[in-house]
């Protein structure tokens, strides 16, 4: 059988083969950045290291961390004020090279240009997220029905043109148009997949129904590649959204403009495909998110991912510490995807980590091993928080609602098992308190992991 896959020349080299050619890349863009900007010259200086240092992966797996955002948003300021451009002090070209300016969502604080590219870098973007989606199932010759808000510069919008690149059709309906102009649309282009964030995807199901009269299956959509937002870990979610379709789910990042990924489709969610050593570092490089001591990257190992750009002109990030905690997986995956680099499944953000008896665990890792107990359980959950975090006393209070068609005689069963599971796992004590099925609410944006009990 013929191996599918976006680039086979890439994604069927070994671990091995794929990290020599990264550890030449990185060389190269280490110099690259001490040449060309002021920031990572200064950084270097800084730290009493030269590019030239660098000459093993354990060297540059040593390196201290040279960006966060507080840095990246400070080195736009300076850019700003003494260049009169906004791409920061970590810029290696002249600004004139920059000919796509999109920025992070900037929902704390200023918005950052991290996705701003040459016409090198907007190849080499477009490259990076098309093996991304590939891995989720797109193909040329499909039709995308692709519903963001496209205002602002936000970025979404230029996810968009990774499609072009594939050559597949994107009806590029920014959802500020409203349902009913969307709709009408797809009357026309008939699309056969749907890019959006779970959110859309699940109110535009109920919409459909309301304005069309007809069920959204007819539609005839396939793929749903929905990302931006939690609920892709959420089986109850997930299997009603699929349902509704008729089609599959799978979901897609490319980190803070790198760490270029594809989620596969196999019935457990299995992380994201970390699908181009080549042109970025992310799921090798995790740090204590504490002390920003470098962890050593084993399957199953839980740290800060930290980002480095491979092969990227203008705006390359090295060494930039994002404070998301991702868990990496090493082993094969049951997909059966060849390709060198590692999965990875994005945790919770330092800020959310709770202690308890001095071990750290995060609410999202909790939720992944309640969501294993689908359909037993419904998905959603609550962490109690009696005191404020990060400390928390033992047990750990967990809310879970029951699924449907679950007896009370078997929530003491149910309710061991969990508990072993996580303690099992992560070596923390529970209890758990069960509630009737959607009485926890239904997914918005920010679906909050904790209930807070004590006062603020
Ligand atoms: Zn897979």
């Amino acid at each position: 059988m013929k191996t599918e896959l976006w680039n086979e020349g890439m994604e069927l080299l070994s671990h091995t083969a794929a990290e020599e050619i990264r550890i030449e890349r990185l060389k190269k863009q280490l110099r690259h950045c001490y040449e060309n900007s002021d920031y990572y010259r200064r950084k270097f200086d800084e730290i009493g290291a030269r590019p030239q240092d660098i000459k093993t992966w354990e060297d540059f797996h040593r390196l201290p961390i040279l960006m966060t955002k507080e840095e990246e948003r400070a080195s736009q300021q300076e850019s700003l004020e003494r260049l009169g451009h906004p791409f920061g002090m970590h810029l290696c070209v002249p600004p004139e090279k920059i000919i796509v300016a999109k920025t992070t969502g900037g929902t704390t604080g200023a918005p950052t240009f991290s996705y701003s590219f040459t016409q090198h870098d907007l190849q080499r973007w477009n490259e990076g997220l098309a093996r991304g989606y590939w891995v989720a199932g797109l193909r040329p010759g499909d039709r995308v029905l692709f519903c963001f808000p496209l205002c602002g510069g936000w970025v979404g919008s230029q996810l968009n043109t990774v499609l072009s690149y594939m050559g597949i059709l994107s009806l590029d309906m920014g959802v500020e148009l409203g349902m009913e102009r969307i709709i009408e649309f797809t009357k026309w282009i008939r699309p056969n997949v749907l890019m959006a964030t779970p959110s859309f995807a699940e109110a535009f199901i109920e919409k459909y129904q309301e304005l069309t009269g007809k069920d959204i299956r007819e539609l005839g959509i396939e793929k749903l590649l929905l990302t931006g937002e939690a609920g892709v870990g959420i089986p109850s979610i997930r299997e009603k959204i699929e349902r509704a379709y008729g089609g599959r789910w799978a979901d897609y990042m490319a980190v803070c403009s790198e760490a270029f990924s594809g989620s596969c489709l196999t019935e457990e969610y299995q992380g994201l495909h970390d699908v181009a050593m080549d042109l970025s570092i992310y799921s090798d490089d995790l740090v204590d998110p504490e002390t920003k001591a470098p962890l050593e990257v084993k399957d199953g190992a839980i740290g800060e991912g930290v980002i480095t750009s491979l092969d990227r002109e203008g705006l390359p990030l090295i060494k930039y510490a994002l404070g998301d905690i991702i868990q990496i997986f090493t082993r094969r995956c049951p997909c059966g995807y060849p390709g060198p680099g590692n999965r990875f499944k994005v945790i919770g953000r330092f800020e959310d980590r709770v202690i308890i008896d001095r071990v750290t665990v995060y609410p999202m890792a909790i939720r992944d091993v309640v969501t294993s107990f689908y359909p037993r359980v419904k998905g959603a959950m609550r962490i109690v928080l009696a005191e404020p975090p990060p400390h928390v006393k033992p047990p750990l209070r967990i809310r879970v609602e029951y699924g449907p068609g679950v007896q009370g005689h078997q929530l003491d069963e149910l309710e061991r098992a969990i508990r072993e599971k996580i303690f099992g796992m992560y070596r923390v004590q529970c209890v758990l308190e069960f509630l009737s099925p959607e009485s926890l609410g239904r997914m918005t944006k920010k679906t909050p992991l904790f209930e807070r009990i004590y006062e603020k």
